[in-house]
């Protein structure tokens, strides 16, 4: 298991380049030792405003929130993995449960986006997670497994800068309401061990961190960041403002 926790903030449709600047103006977390790794995905067109303004401490890497797999040609509104790494993102968020439910994202489009990041050099964030309904079926484990066997598919035996896992139950985003910490260690506990046995031969998927995420707030990051197999939190609503964001990354 990675050591240093990640704790990544989604923006989704929200802060242009103004309010991003303002953001990052206030952002000054203080840590008593090694920062977390600090990741935040900005809208598209708040990149390079956001790297124009990145504090110089602690260091805070960016992503983007969705690429398309072709390279380039008429995909009107689309970005490429290519673009977003010019851009200066190094990482991605694929499958969010908003591309897959509101924009109707399908396994092999992921499948698609994962090839495109790796190809690209970008660390794929591939987000997993099952809606209240499969969860009242008691098929939490099918469903995020399927979703992570789709992106191992790609994954396995390819050359990668890194990869990451995000376990988001669909109910939990947005909503206040929260896995509890043994809900999401076991769940996560399924993802680690499907990454062990698959990627087990090429010995780093004890190191994939797997990120919870689901109405994550300063007052509970701490009970779930401590939780067994939780090595990070993806953040949405509260990592807003730079002031609780920076709670939750100094929890
Ligand atoms: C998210 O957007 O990935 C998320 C987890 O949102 P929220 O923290 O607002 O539930």
């Amino acid at each position: 298991m990675s050591t240093e926790p990640v704790i990544a903030g989604n923006w989704k449709m929200h802060h242009g380049p103004g309010a991003t600047r303002r953001f990052f103006g206030g952002f000054r977390p203080e840590f008593d030792g090694d920062p977390p790794t600090l990741l935040v995905f900005p809208p598209t067109v708040s990149l390079a405003a956001a790297r124009e303004s990145l504090p110089e401490t602690p260091p805070v890497c960016l992503g983007i929130q969705n690429i398309h797999w072709e390279d380039a040609g008429a995909y009107t509104g689309e970005i490429s993995a290519g673009m977003a790494a010019e851009a200066g993102a190094t990482h991605v968020l694929i499958g969010h449960s908003e591309r897959r439910h509101v924009f109707g994202e399908t396994d092999d489009e992921v499948a698609l986006k994962v090839d495109a990041a790796l190809g690209h050099g970008l660390v794929p964030v591939v987000c997993v997670g099952e809606t209240l309904e499969e969860r009242r079926a008691g098929r939490v484990e099918e469903v995020i497994l399927r979703q992570l066997d789709v992106a191992l598919g790609v994954l396995a035996g390819r050359e990668h800068s890194g990869f990451m896992l995000a376990y988001e139950p669909v109910w939990a985003i947005g909503t206040g309401e929260t896995a509890t910490p043994a809900d999401a260690s076991a769940a996560h506990g399924g993802l680690r061990k499907r990454l062990v046995d698959t990627l087990e031969s090429e010995g780093d998927a004890g190191d994939v961190p797997i990120l919870y995420g689901g109405s994550v707030k300063p007052h509970n990051a701490r009970e779930l960041l401590d939780a067994p197999d939780v090595d990070g939190v993806l953040v949405g609503g509260a990592s807003l403002e730079a002031d609780s964001f920076a709670a939750i990354a100094t929890a």
